[in-house]
């Protein structure tokens, strides 16, 4: 899911877990309670609900302020060690609020590293987690929401049926859980944040498309930049977009994050089928925001995600078509060979055309970094994420037929 690296080495900043095939299945519960989830709340919100259940208007802020580390910094999830804490306001936080994230299900380790989490949300829904270690970061791939409502055809997330907003506690939640898994939260008297991170990126890659889930995705996202909490710098957050236009703008001005866009085609001809988004706003409309976004949102360059499908979009007119789309924005252009899952309708280029394709984007001056299928085995690749308990499914016919080959 992030940039392949050039050597597949046993990654430096790699957990210390041994790295085999390894699949754990954990006792599946999620009680509804009717305490206040202090997780996911922004710091204003997290305020408010320290006033409802009583605490002092006067001391909220600070009192707000203490509990956002406790979570946030030290990853403690029990009240009761939360020592600069009265003993009664700690109780009283016990009856009243929890600290809740989603609940691990199945952890599974490729034979590359990657690791692949199945998680429990509210709702007995499930949605998965992959965390990518690199020789230089480690890579987080979260999920907006259950499923996606956008059906794009190569994709594997697109052909479930049910679809559920992620709330900003289940979104923070997953990169506290991975934390949790890593043992990467400092322990007493340890520098914060550390200093080599195995979880030191973010990317907005998983299940769903986070532009259709703005406020949620901001609000977690702006949990994961606090410079008290988990301070991930907004550089180390990607969050990748099939192309929502009008939230690309909102994305700028209220994340700053990095952006990537599922960019896929040359001609909206091609990408209408492939991306059916793009019916609603076509490449030039997606062009326009793109073009404003590094500088309304001060950020480096625009990640373009362009899957490489046989025969569909991976001709060298393809490539020059889209130098000339692309022209005058910063960019940077990942390759993606096509991850096949059960009744795709699509085959993955060959590596030969896949090369020649970056040849030609690398001549005109773009980085074009092939993007090396991570844990494959574990089915944790892009676009293969999608959970097995989610069983409705489109019927293959109704794939092919929206991809065309109906
Ligand atoms: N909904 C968002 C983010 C999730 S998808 C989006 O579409 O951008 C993350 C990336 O994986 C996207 O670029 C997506 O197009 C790509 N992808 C989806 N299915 C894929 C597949 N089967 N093989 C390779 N890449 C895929
Ligand atoms: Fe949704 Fe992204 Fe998959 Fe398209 S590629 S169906 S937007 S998750």
């Amino acid at each position: 899911m992030t940039d392949s690296s050039p050597k597949g080495d046993a990654p430096k900043s790699a957990p210390t877990a041994p790295v085999t095939q390894d699949v754990r299945t954990f006792p599946r519960k999620v009680e509804a309670t009717d305490k206040i989830n202090l997780v996911g709340l922004t710091r204003p919100a997290l305020r408010e609900a320290l006033i409802e259940i009583g605490t002092k208007e006067k001391q909220a802020k600070m009192r707000a302020g203490q509990i956002w580390q406790w979570i946030y910094q030290k990853g403690v999830r029990d009240f009761d060690l939360m020592s600069n804490l009265a003993k009664d306001y700690r109780a009283l936080l016990a009856e009243k609020c929890e600290i809740r994230v989603p609940e691990v299900v199945t952890k599974q380790v490729s034979e590359d590293g990657t690791r692949k989490y199945l998680v429990r949300i509210a709702g007995g829904h499930e949605v998965e987690i992959v965390y990518i270690p690199e020789t230089d970061r480690g890579t987080l791939c979260v999920s907006s929401q259950v499923g996606c409502t956008l059906t794009c055809t190569f994709c594997h997330t697109g052909t479930q049926k049910l679809v559920r907003n992620l709330t900003a506690a289940e979104i923070i939640g997953q990169v506290m859980v991975a934390r949790d898994d890593l043992g990467e939260w400092p322990k007493l008297g340890e520098a914060n944040p550390p200093k080599v991170r195995l979880l030191s990126n973010i990317v907005l890659m998983g299940m769903g498309e986070p532009l259709y889930n703005f406020e949620n995705v901001r609000d977690a996202m702006k949990i994961a930049m606090d410079p008290e909490g988990i301070s991930l710098s907004r550089r180390r957050i990607t969050l990748s977009t099939s192309g929502v236009v009008p939230e690309i703008w909102r994305t700028a001005e209220e994340i700053g994050c990095q952006l990537a866009v599922s960019f896929h085609a040359t001609t909206d001809e091609v990408r209408d089928v492939l991306v059916p988004i793009n019916k609603r706003w076509n490449i030039e409309a997606l062009l326009e925001a793109l073009r404003a976004y590094p500088k309304v949102s001060n950020s480096e360059r625009i990640t373009f995600e362009y899957v490489m499908l046989k025969d569909v979009n991976d001709s060298d007119e393809d490539a020059h078509r889209l130098m000339k789309l692309i022209e005058g924005i910063p960019a940077k252009i990942n390759l993606i060979p096509f991850n096949e899952w059960p009744g795709a309708p699509y085959q993955r280029s060959s590596n030969n055309r896949i090369h020649a394709f970056a040849d030609i984007v690398h001549n005109a001056g773009y980085s074009s970094p092939i993007r090396r299928p991570r844990g494959e085995d574990i089915m944790a690749a892009c676009g293969q994420l999608k959970s097995e308990t989610e069983r409705a499914r489109k019927s293959k016919k109704q794939i092919e037929k929206e991809a065309g080959l109906g």
